[in-house]
């Protein structure tokens, strides 16, 4: 089967540092993989590269496509949804319009994303007049990951989802990404809390210094390749 995503040898840095040191990794199609990795392993380079927000190298095919090249923009209409660290909503902004401006441009697929955004988040649609600021940071993330599912990705880029929230509402989170893996979403997921990413992805990817150290199902891969990830 051909790769939704693949890529190939993938170079990043800032100034002299490397952050990515030859990255390749392959996608399928509605598959969930966990990307983990300390601190200042390269996750969010990884991500970030993915959408062309940091220079890189190296090849990056995305649904048959070299994006390697391609603005931001081309990558999120091709199908690249990025949700990233720290929940970027409006926060003047009502809970509907925030997903709404996110939205595709005919207004009846808005509206049924919108709708489909609430199904999938019960919390949001009771709140969705509500201006973003007053959400709590659980509500604040969940509205950051509808707002990315209003582009219908075939791909979801997660950047630390259960970030500064606590466990109850980092479970309601991985609660939600479950469901949107389970309609057939792709989702590459950064995480720092192993249990947690694990929870949701059957393969785990890591990182470490840039440079992927491991690559399988979680169960294959062994306690001294994920300590070895996490600690070197
Ligand atoms: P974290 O969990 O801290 O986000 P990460 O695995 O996502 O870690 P990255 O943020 O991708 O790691 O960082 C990879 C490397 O690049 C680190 O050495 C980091 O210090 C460096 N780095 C990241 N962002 C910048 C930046 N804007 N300027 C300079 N160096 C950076």
């Amino acid at each position: 089967m051909t790769a939704l995503l693949s890529i190939r040898e993938l170079t990043a840095g800032y100034g002299g540092t490397a952050a990515l040191d030859g990255v390749s990794l392959e996608l399928a199609a509605g598959e969930t993989a966990a990307l983990l990795g300390a601190n200042g392993a390269g996750k969010s380079t990884l991500l970030k590269a993915l959408l062309g927000l940091v220079p890189a190298g190296g090849g990056m095919r995305f649904d048959g496509a070299d994006i390697s090249g391609m603005a931001t923009e081309d990558r999120v209409r091709r199908g690249i949804g990025y949700v990233p660290e720290g929940r970027r909503v409006f926060a003047g902004m009502s809970v509907r319009d925030n997903l709404e401006v996110a939205g595709l441009p005919a207004a009846r697929d808005r509206a049924r994303d919108v709708e489909r955004v609430f199904t999938l988040f019960p919390d949001l649609a009771c709140k969705s007049g509500e201006r973003a600021w007053r959400l709590s940071g659980g509500q604040q993330q969940m509205l950051s990951l509808g707002r990315a599912l209003m582009g219908r990705p075939r791909l979801l880029l997660l950047d630390e989802p259960s970030l500064g929230l606590s466990p109850k509402l980092a479970d309601e989170v991985f609660a939600a990404i479950r469901g949107i893996a389970a309609d057939g979403t792709a989702v590459l997921l950064a995480e720092q809390s192993a249990a947690r990413a694990l929870s949701v992805a059957p393969r785990a990817v890591l990182l470490r210094l840039g440079r992927v150290v491991g690559d399988g199902p979680v169960g294959a891969l062994s306690q001294e390749t994920l300590r070895m990830a996490f600690f070197g």
